[in-house]
């Protein structure tokens, strides 16, 4: 399994927002601006999986364009979208603010909409993905474990505190991409001491730090373990 790093940011930060591409063909989550970012790097008809961890700006806003895209594409399959609520009604909502028109029979036809809600799992072709619940500022909030056929996982804490989804999705895995946003304690994320905590606590998982604050990417180098963008980590 191959996990490559498509951005390790956050709204306020001057690098991409946080996303990652499983083997080409899997993202997880699509911030705001992350189109532009990919475009002429990815091969957007590889992509047969979007997971989307929850539906703030900075995990799902270029939904519609990419979705744009892979209606335009000579796909035969159906692009699976996992999210923990249907994805198709904020995704109609931002084709009529920005006054696109892609008609939900079209979008049908491309894609397949699948609601994961916490502590449930599906089962896609070769991947089974798990879903563990996040606390973080809003209701429909996730944690991913995605395991492929031949039993490597990675897991994926979206945005979140410490938690007991949190600590369940930790226990499955042994490579966890993990929400490093601040430098001191808040009430919507996990911070650095938070994020040092669980590496010592766990010494043989990688935790890598993304959705961070520029303050933390630029001076916690030696404490955290930061993927830089394009990178693509082995499993
Ligand atoms: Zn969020
Ligand atoms: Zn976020």
């Amino acid at each position: 399994m191959k996990v490559k790093v498509l951005g390790n940011g956050l709204t306020w930060s001057n690098r991409a927002g946080s996303s990652f591409l499983i083997n080409e063909e899997m993202l997880v989550d699509i911030p705001q601006g992350i189109m532009k970012s990919i475009w002429g790097k990815v091969d957007f008809q590889k992509i047969k999986y979007i997971l989307i961890t929850h539906f703030h700006s900075d995990h799902f806003a270029d939904l519609h364009i990419l979705v744009d895209k892979i209606c335009s594409l000579p796909n035969d399959f159906k692009v699976k979208v996992i999210a923990p609520k249907n994805a198709l009604n904020p995704l109609m909502q931002m084709y009529k603010v920005t006054s696109t028109k892609r008609y939900k029979k079209e979008i049908n036809k491309h894609l397949q909409f699948v609601v994961l809600k916490a502590g449930n799992n599906v089962e896609v072709d070769n991947y089974k993905i798990e879903a563990f619940k996040a606390e973080h500022s809003i209701k429909d909030c996730v944690c991913y474990v995605v395991t492929d056929k031949f039993g490597k996982n990675v897991g994926f804490s979206g945005d979140t505190i410490m938690c007991e989804g949190l600590m369940k999705m930790i226990e499955k895995t042994d490579t966890i991409f993990i929400d490093t946003s601040n430098t001191d304690n808040s009430s919507r994320h996990l911070c650095v001491s938070e994020v040092v905590a669980l590496r010592k606590k766990y010494k043989k998982k990688r935790f890598y730090s993304v959705h961070m604050i520029d303050e933390v990417y630029n001076n916690y180098k030696k404490k955290l373990l930061i993927p830089e963008i394009d990178d693509i980590i082995e499993i």
